[in-house]
C-alpha cells in the first residue's frame, strides 16, 4: 500500500485520510495541535453538496448524529421587519467545528488510520521516490505523496509555489457566541439573519439549550491577544442599536465568545507539484458568508481520491484533480466574497 503523508487533522485533512483509505491507500495523519485545531469553537454548516461528500466517505451518519438540521433562513433588516424566507437545500447541518473534526479524526482512528497530534510540519522535500517531511519538533516522516489539508496559512502551499498569494483580508471581522437559552424563540432548525446598521448577525437555537451566534462587522485586523470579552463588547456596540434580539443575545453570553479576522484566498495558482498537492482552505479558503468552507473540503477528498484511483502517477492525478476542482471553488470564492462586502 502506498504511504500518503497528510497535513492538518482538520476537515480537509481527516476527510482526505478517510477517502484515500476507501481507495486502498494508506493515509497518516500528521496534525499541529494538541487537540482540535485553531479557531475551533466557531460552528458552521455543512451544505447539502458538503453532505454527499461525507456519505461518499461513509461519514454521513455520524456527522449526522453529532449535529443539528438547518433547514431555512429567516432575514430581517436592522428595524426587526420580516424580509424573506429562504429554504436551505436539504440536508444540511449545523455543528461546531471542533465537533466536526473530532467526528472525522475519531472514524479515521476506528478505521485503522493513525492520527498523529502534535506534529507541526515546517519542511517538505520530494526525493527519488516520494517525499521526506520535516516537523516543528525535529522528526521526519517519509511517503509516497503529501497532501497539504493544513488550512488558510498552509506552509505546503509556499513549498509548492514560494511565490504563492497569501491570505487576503476581506475588512471584516467574525466572531461567534453562545448564550444560554432560547430568547428569542427561534425554530431548531432555522437561522435568524440580521442586516443591521453596523454588522450581519445572525443565530440559531438548535435544541442544545444554547443560542448559537455570529456576527460579521468592518475592521482591520485586530492585533493578537484580543480577549472573549472585548470581541463580544465590539459585537454588542454595532447590534445595539438595531431593533432586533440580536443585543439582548450577546448581552446574554458569557464568555464562550471566539472572535478573528476573516480572510479569503480567491486564487493558488499553483494546487500541486510531483508529489505535494493542496486541499481545503490551503488552495481555496472562502469567507465565511457562502458557508462552503468546509463543504468545498470535504468535495475535495472525495475528488482526490478519486483522481489517485484512476491515475498510477501522482503527478497526473494532482492534475486530474486540480482541474475538476478549481473552476468550482474560485467561483465559490468570489461569490462569498461578493456576498460578504454586500
Ligand atoms: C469563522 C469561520 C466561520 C466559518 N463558517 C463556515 C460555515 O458556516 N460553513 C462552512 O462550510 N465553512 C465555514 N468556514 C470555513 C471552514 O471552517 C473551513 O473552510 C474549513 O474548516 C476548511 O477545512 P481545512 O481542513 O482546509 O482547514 P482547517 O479546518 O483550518 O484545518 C487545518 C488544520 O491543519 C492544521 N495545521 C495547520 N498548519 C499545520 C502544519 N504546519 N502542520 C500540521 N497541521 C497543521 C490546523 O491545526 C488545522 O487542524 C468558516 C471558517 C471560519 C474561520
Amino acid at each position: 500500500m502506498t504511504e500518503v503523508l497528510i497535513a492538518g487533522g482538520g476537515v480537509a485533512g481527516a476527510a482526505t485520510a478517510l477517502a484515500l483509505h476507501r481507495a486502498g491507500l494508506a493515509p497518516v495523519v500528521y496534525e499541529a495541535h494538541a487537540s482540535g485545531g485553531e479557531d475551533a469553537g466557531a460552528f458552521l454548516t455543512v451544505m447539502a453538496n458538503g453532505m454527499a461528500a461525507l456519505a461518499e466517505i461513509g461519514a454521513a451518519r455520524a456527522v449526522t448524529e453529532a449535529s443539528y438540521p438547518a433547514a431555512a433562513v429567516e432575514l430581517f433588516d436592522a428595524g426587526g421587519h420580516h424580509l424573506e424566507h429562504r429554504a436551505i437545500a436539504g440536508p444540511a447541518r449545523t455543528l461546531s467545528r471542533a465537533t466536526l473534526y473530532r467526528v472525522l479524526q475519531d472514524l479515521a482512528a476506528a478505521r485503522g488510520i493513525p492520527v498523529i497530534h502534535g506534529k507541526r510540519l515546517t519542511a517538505a522535500a520530494v526525493t527519488g521516490g516520494g517525499v521526506e517531511v520535516t516537523f516543528a519538533d525535529g522528526g521526519r516522516a517519509q511517503g509516497s505523496i503529501l497532501v497539504g489539508a493544513d488550512g488558510l496559512h498552509s506552509p505546503t502551499r509556499r513549498l509548492i509555489d514560494r511565490q504563492a498569494p497569501g491570505p487576503r483580508h476581506t475588512g471584516q471581522h467574525v466572531v461567534y457566541g453562545y448564550a444560554p437559552g432560547n430568547p428569542a424563540g427561534g425554530a431548531p432548525d432555522a437561522y435568524h439573519m440580521v442586516f443591521g446598521g453596523r454588522a450581519f448577525f445572525g443565530f440559531t437555537a438548535p435544541g442544545d439549550g444554547r443560542t448559537w451566534w455570529f456576527a460579521r462587522l468592518p475592521g482591520a485586523p485586530r492585533p493578537g491577544g484580543t480577549t472573549a470579552a472585548q470581541w463580544r463588547e465590539l459585537v454588542l456596540a454595532a447590534v445595539r442599536d438595531d431593533a432586533t434580539p440580536a443585543a439582548a443575545i450577546v448581552a446574554a453570553t458569557g464568555g464562550d465568545v471566539v472572535g478573528g479576522d476573516s480572510y479569503d484566498i480567491p486564487t493558488t495558482p499553483h494546487w500541486h507539484n510531483d508529489r505535494m498537492v493542496l486541499t481545503g482552505d490551503a488552495a481555496h479558503a472562502a469567507s465565511p458568508a457562502a458557508a462552503q468552507g468546509a463543504s468545498m473540503a470535504l468535495e475535495d477528498a472525495v475528488a482526490l481520491a478519486a483522481a489517485l484511483r484512476e491515475h498510477r502517477e501522482p503527478a497526473a492525478a494532482f492534475a486530474a484533480y486540480s482541474a475538476t476542482r478549481r473552476a468550482q471553488t474560485e467561483e465559490t470564492v468570489a461569490a462569498s466574497a461578493a456576498m460578504g462586502r454586500r
